[in-house]
């Protein structure tokens, strides 16, 4: 079984981390991602990983209690670097070999983002979790899955949601709502689909890099994304 897709970009946010719970991390949930991870590795796919705050902290909300943006977004991306050892610990545990790269700096911890070096860890097989968002404030960790994403020279960035796919409207709301299989990155800018925020499409778009919208808590999705199954929505220029 070959891979469509040899190396990725894996955008898991914090929502997607803490599943049913109204905040934090969940173990069981982690543990589960970690195995569909574990699945994909072992096809021999190079795997990047960036991961969200939001479960902990996010910079836009906390600006109504009175914080200054700029200081609650670094707050949102030590956040990120939380969740990134948390990701980092049950991976060890799930038998994977990651390391973590942060943006901002904080060597006693996780060591900086060092281009090269990523590549090399995923030349070696390991799993390079990304933290700390892009390291600027009023971006985005779904900004900083694009830039990391086109830095690693990857085949697809996979954002994982709690939704497969993306829908003509909410599914939760109205169970008309159809998936597409397949939609363009101007049309999901056009009709503000809400898939990812639209400096991450437009960065995709640019750089012809594809994205897969799909659901991380689908047994098994993960993998036949990889495989090019037809799972999830598509995202092509
Ligand atoms: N953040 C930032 N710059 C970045 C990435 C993240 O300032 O490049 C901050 C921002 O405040 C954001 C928070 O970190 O709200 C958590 O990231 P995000 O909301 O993207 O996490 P997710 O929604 O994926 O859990």
């Amino acid at each position: 079984m070959t891979a469509t897709y040899k190396r990725i970009l894996l955008k898991l946010s914090g929502e997607a981390l803490m599943g049913e719970d109204s905040h934090g991390i969940n173990h069981a949930i982690m543990k589960r991602i970690v195995a569909e991870v574990s699945e994909v590795n072992k096809l021999g796919v190079e795997i990047a990983i960036v991961v969200g705050g939001g479960n902990i902290f996010r910079g836009m909300t906390s600006t109504k209690d009175g914080i200054e943006r700029v200081t609650a977004d670094y707050m949102g991306m030590l956040a990120t670097v939380m969740n990134a050892l948390a990701l980092q610990d049950a991976m060890k545990q799930g038998g994977l070999i990651p390391r973590i790269q942060s943006a901002l700096r904080m060597e006693q911890v996780v060591e900086p983002y060092i281009r090269g070096r990523a590549m090399r860890y995923l030349k070696e097989g390991r799993v390079v979790i990304f933290a700390a968002g892009t390291g600027n404030p009023f971006f985005t960790t779904d900004t900083a899955a694009a830039l990391r994403g086109m830095e690693m020279n990857v085949d697809i960035v996979l954002k994982a949601t709690k939704v497969d796919g993306i829908y003509t409207s909410d599914p939760k709301i109205n169970s008309e709502a159809t998936r597409f299989q397949k939609i363009t990155f101007n049309e999901a800018i056009a009709k503000n689909l809400q898939v990812m925020d639209a400096t991450a499409l437009t960065l995709c778009r640019d750089q012809k890099l594809p994205l897969n919208v799909f659901s991380i808590f689908k047994a098994g999705a993960l993998k036949r994304v990889v495989m090019g199954e037809d799972e999830g929505t598509l995202v092509t220029v």
